[in-house]
């Protein structure tokens, strides 16, 4: 960082001059001060960094702010991660279910059709033969998911469990947000899942990683934020942005203290969400701002129960479900990733809820007793289970929600950033879907390239 005789950058005459602001102190944006090192600031609203990738603790109970489990989709990632954590860092190989109306399966379902009754896996087998002589590509997700798996997997599984997810149909959903994270299987390693005597089939994403820390202190996938912040000695917490300026090549913040005011000489990489970059920037046109401002996203709720009780059998990491009755799309068994996120008496559940966030959240208390009441509908609570504490989590943006429409103004605000000196970074910076490992390989590379 240059010389500042004012390194609060507080006062209306006064700013921190930095050769790098980065605003937000989530993986992307504390992997993207990796390049810069001790010449970039990273602003970070909260009080804490990690931004999703954060663990609340609730007495002796540990809670991932959404489910976290890291898969590595490039060596580079993995090579500093590695490095970072040591043997914190433990293999996780996940194991998951899918509840349906004919019979729980392991995950993926396509891959796992032998857990399910015989009629329900006859059809499915029948139909996605036929599915597979059509061509993959589709204009949207409805009939992408058709031409992939077939009607009858569609309609016990992915259809269901994803109009809960996106709380929409799948037909105004863009095909083209999903073929990332669509593998169509081979009819033939359909056939060799269906077979009641085969081997689990582990799916496209077997090798999965989590922090495992020995003895007492922080625990969950908070380990890898603290560990990428514990190398940022730029990092200022508790300043909201609240301006950016091209002109000026100024970002505006609130501070406990009042408002700074940061000068970048060289970068200014943005990992807020892009409907806010764009809305802060100064020179961005009414019109842009109201059009991301309208971008569908859905709000992700994560609901914590922290259980006294024995901790139940064979749940896997975590479960999904299709059922319209209960409010979630998934639980999370937290002592599944690390037996040290519960004392030895107890267990902490996750229940992942999804809602429109166009629409009114529901308040934290209706919602903890509907998921309370469903799961015990799913069998996982008893009277002899004690719940200790409860907490509400959340999250918005979680999802962002790909139409056809949305493609075209992220597009065009992503070249206005460009074109004005801002470097959109990160998944909602970017307005993606994207994973911890993807977001941190973007942060690298574009460290690495600047
Ligand atoms: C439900 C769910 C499940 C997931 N599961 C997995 C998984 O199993 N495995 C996996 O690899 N990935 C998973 N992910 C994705 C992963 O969490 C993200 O890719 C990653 O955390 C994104 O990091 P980021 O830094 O881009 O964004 P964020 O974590 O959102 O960071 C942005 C930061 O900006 C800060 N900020 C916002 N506004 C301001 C402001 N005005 N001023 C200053 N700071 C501000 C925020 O506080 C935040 O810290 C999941 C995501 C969700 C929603």
């Amino acid at each position: 960082m240059s010389a500042n005789r004012n390194p609060a950058g507080t006062g209306p005459d006064h700013a921190v001059e930095a050769d790098t602001v980065i605003l937000g102190g989530g993986l992307s944006g504390l992997a993207a001060a990796s390049g810069p090192g001790d010449e970039a600031v990273v602003l970070e609203a909260q009080d804490r960094p990690g931004g999703l990738v954060r663990t609340e603790r609730i007495g002796d109970y540990w809670f991932d702010h959404v489910i976290h489990l890291l898969y590595f989709s490039h060596p580079v990632v993995e090579e500093r991660v590695t490095a970072l954590l040591g043997d914190v860092l433990q293999p996780c190989p996940p194991v998951s279910w899918i509840e349906t109306s004919a019979g729980d399966t392991r995950f993926p379902i396509q891959l796992n059709l032998a857990g399910l009754e015989p009629a329900a896996r006859a059809a499915c087998l029948t139909d996605l033969e036929a599915a597979h002589e059509r061509p993959l590509p589709a204009a949207d997700y409805e009939k992408l998911l058709l031409n992939a798996f077939g009607r009858s997997l569609c309609e016990l599984f992915f259809f269901p469990y994803n109009r809960k997810l996106w709380r929409r149909p799948p037909s105004e959903l863009s095909a083209s947000g999903f073929h990332w994270n669509l593998t169509r299987p081979s009819v033939a390693d359909v056939v060799r899942g269906a077979d009641p005597g085969r081997e689990v089939a582990q799916g496209y994403n077997s090798r999965g990683w989590y922090p495992r820390p020995a003895g007492p202190g922080r625990r969950g996938m908070e380990v890898l934020s603290q560990a990428l912040a514990a190398q940022v000695p730029g990092l200022r917490l508790r300043h909201t942005v609240e301006g950016i300026d091209p002109l000026s090549r100024t970002v505006t913040a609130r501070t406990p203290q009042g408002t700074a005011r940061f000068r970048y000489v060289r970068d200014c990489v943005s990992t807020l969400p892009l409907p806010v970059t764009v809305a802060l920037c100064s020179t961005a046109p009414a019109d842009l701002v109201e059009r991301c401002a309208a971008l569908p996203r859905n709000r992700v709720r994560s609901v914590a129960l922290a259980v006294r009780g024995p901790r139940p059998a064979g749940t896997g990491h975590w479960r999904y479900y299709t059922r319209e009755d209960v409010p979630f799309t998934r639980l999370v068994f937290m002592t599944e990733f690390d037996p040290g996120m519960a004392p030895p008496d107890g267990w902490g559940l996750l229940a992942e809820v999804v809602e429109r966030a166009e629409e009114a959240p529901c308040s934290d208390s209706a919602l903890i007793e509907q998921v309370i009441t469903g799961v015990r509908a799913v069998g996982l609570l008893s009277e002899a289970d004690e719940l200790v504490a409860t907490r509400v989590l959340t999250c918005d943006p979680g999802y962002v929600v790909f139409t056809p429409e949305s493609r075209a103004v992220t597009q065009e605000a992503t070249a206005f950033l460009a074109r004005e000196g801002v470097t959109a970074l990160g998944r909602y910076g970017t307005w993606t879907y994207s994973s911890m490992s993807q977001v941190m390989e973007s942060a690298f590379a574009w460290a690495a390239n600047r």
